[in-house]
């Protein structure tokens, strides 16, 4: 039996990098993003490694958008194994100077939507006595940074979320376990640099040095696919006792 993985916000940069992984592997993939290629980059996906794909670009601000991707996912695919909540934005600015709008934006998609769809997900998992739920929190779940409110709050909420979901999918085979990533350069980092330089007054190649990487005792940034590799293994069948844990990925940021 191939198994079947939801990967949010697949379509770019770690969800991109984690559904190869998966498709090497002979899941079945849902495709997820905002990306006008999506379509595209499933069907390849797809066809070079022999599984089947769809694409969705549902908006993960509205909730009952994310309840109608996962039960888009049951429909196509006839099981849901793996939920990867993945998908996320980032944004960098002062309390006093930071957007509403952003800052709920930022808990919608980041938070809220990895609520809606692990609660979708969880009558199919429950029937099929398994399920792995893979949160992609961020070393910013456990490590707070100046600028970030919005996503340190988020991150650190998809952290406790993780927790909860090890213990209650406990009697149904399903887990649930936080992905910790320090700093990986996608398309969600590209757009920081400018923003954190402005805020820092420093130039680009500075932020990177001196702030971003800073923390890292390791001074690069981590591999798509070494997260790809974490989220494989949390999958497993195997994997069942590992749950409501997260894993950290960061270059020795936090063991400082
Ligand atoms: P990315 O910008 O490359 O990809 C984000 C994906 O989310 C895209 O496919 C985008 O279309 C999708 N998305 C954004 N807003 C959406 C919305 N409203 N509705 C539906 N889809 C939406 O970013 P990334 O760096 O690959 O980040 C992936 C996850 O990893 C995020 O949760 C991020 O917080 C986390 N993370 C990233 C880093 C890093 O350094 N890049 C570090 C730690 C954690």
């Amino acid at each position: 039996m191939n198994r079947v993985a939801l990967i949010t916000g697949s379509t770019s940069g770690i969800g991109l990098g984690i559904a190869k992984q998966f498709a090497q592997n002979g899941y079945h993939i849902m495709f997820h993003g905002l990306e006008s290629n999506g379509l595209e980059i499933a069907t390849q996906v797809g066809n070079k490694n022999n599984v089947k794909t769809a694409f969705s670009n549902v908006n993960l601000m509205q909730p009952d958008q994310v309840e109608e991707l996962v039960k888009k996912t049951y429909d196509i695919f006839g099981r849901l194994d793996v939920l990867v909540n993945n998908a996320g934005i980032q944004y960098v600015s002062p309390i006093d100077e930071f957007p509403n709008d952003k800052y709920e934006a930022i808990i919608a998609i980041n938070m809220n939507a990895a609520f809606y769809a692990s609660k979708a997900a969880w009558k199919y998992m429950k029937e099929q006595n398994f399920g792995r739920i893979i949160n992609i929190s961020s070393v910013h779940g456990l490590r707070a940074s100046e600028y970030k409110t919005a996503y340190v709050t988020a991150k650190h909420g998809v952290i406790g979320m993780t927790k909860v979901l090890g213990l209650e999918g406990a009697p149904y085979n399903i887990t649930c376990n936080a992905i910790c990533p320090g700093y990986v350069r996608t398309p969600l980092v590209e757009k920081q640099i400018p923003d954190q330089a402005k805020s820092h007054n420093m130039s680009e190649e500075e932020v990177i040095n001196k702030v971003m990487l800073k923390k890292q005792a390791v001074k690069s940034f981590v591999p798509v696919e070494a997260l790809a590799d974490m989220a494989l293994l949390l999958a497993k069948e195997t994997s069942s006792t590992i749950t409501g844990s997260e894993f950290v990925l960061d270059g020795g940021w936090t063991a400082q």
